[in-house]
């Protein structure tokens, strides 16, 4: 079994602890900064067996060296940014598996927001760590990959138990509903979603973590196959890859 605990960082990132209870063993998933994690840390567990990044970007790893000194932590990355996580250790590619204890994460190779980005799920647990991917009605911005990297990294996602809890790295629910809004007007477990938003957000509690189910449903870019999201957009015979760019495109300018 898996405990996970959020930690707010920066102005919008989520770091996640994460404790494999069988073993004791103790990670952290993207840790944004030092200062947070630790307290949160010195608070639960008192030690920090690993350090899981998803991509380079300095709000997801910057926390990785003052850590990793402080609790002789191993740093858990993808192999292609080898060269740009801090610290790393442990390199890993798509289709490998990290066995955090008796808690096992397939590493699931997602680029499009960066070249190496990855995502740690856990079969077991029906639990991914989607990092700047795929967000609560939303997905990252396209940096250094193409279009169609990103749409089939989405897919990839897409494919999993519908069940799997998504734990992204930015609390952007609310920016990003009013994107879906715009394009999705229809859709009525988007606006059910939007009350439950409002409310977490209102009581200062995260809308971490989302479900595959509901991002189906709710998520515009999981849905580029709608026939009302390509109507809104005057699009009614474009392809699904035609319309995610489409998105991406009006979002990037939202
Ligand atoms: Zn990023
Ligand atoms: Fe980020």
């Amino acid at each position: 079994m898996l405990e996970i605990s959020i930690i707010k960082c920066l102005s919008d990132n989520y770091s996640y602890l994460i404790r494999d209870v069988e073993t004791n063993l103790v990670g952290v998933v993207d840790p944004s900064e030092f200062e947070p994690v630790d307290s949160a840390i010195i608070r639960s567990y008192k030690k920090l067996d690993y350090i899981l990044n998803t991509h380079h970007h300095n709000d997801h790893v910057g926390g990785n060296k003052k850590l990793k000194q402080k609790y002789n932590s191993k740093v858990v990355s993808s192999k292609v940014d080898e060269l740009r996580i801090p610290e790393i250790d442990l390199k890993l590619s798509g289709g490998d598996f990290f066995k955090f204890g008796k808690t096992s994460f397939e590493i699931i190779f997602i680029p499009g927001h960066t070249k190496g980005h990855i995502a740690f799920f856990s079969q077991s647990e029906k639990v991914i760590f989607t990092g700047d991917t795929l967000f609560s009605l939303g997905c990252g911005r396209i940096f250094e990959g193409s279009y169609e990297q990103m749409f089939n990294s989405l897919n990839k996602i897409k494919k999993l138990p519908s069940s799997t809890k998504i734990y992204c790295g930015h609390e952007y629910t609310k920016k990003n509903y009013e994107f879906c809004k715009k394009f999705d007007f229809n859709n009525k477990f988007l606006r059910k979603k939007f009350d439950w938003i409002s409310s977490q957000l209102n009581n200062n509690k995260p809308t971490i973590p989302s479900s595959l189910y509901e991002e189906l449903k709710t998520n515009i870019f999981l849905r580029c196959d709608s026939l009302s999201v390509k109507e809104a957009l005057g699009m009614n015979n474009a392809s699904e890859e035609v319309i995610f760019k489409k998105l991406r495109d009006l979002k990037d300018h939202f």
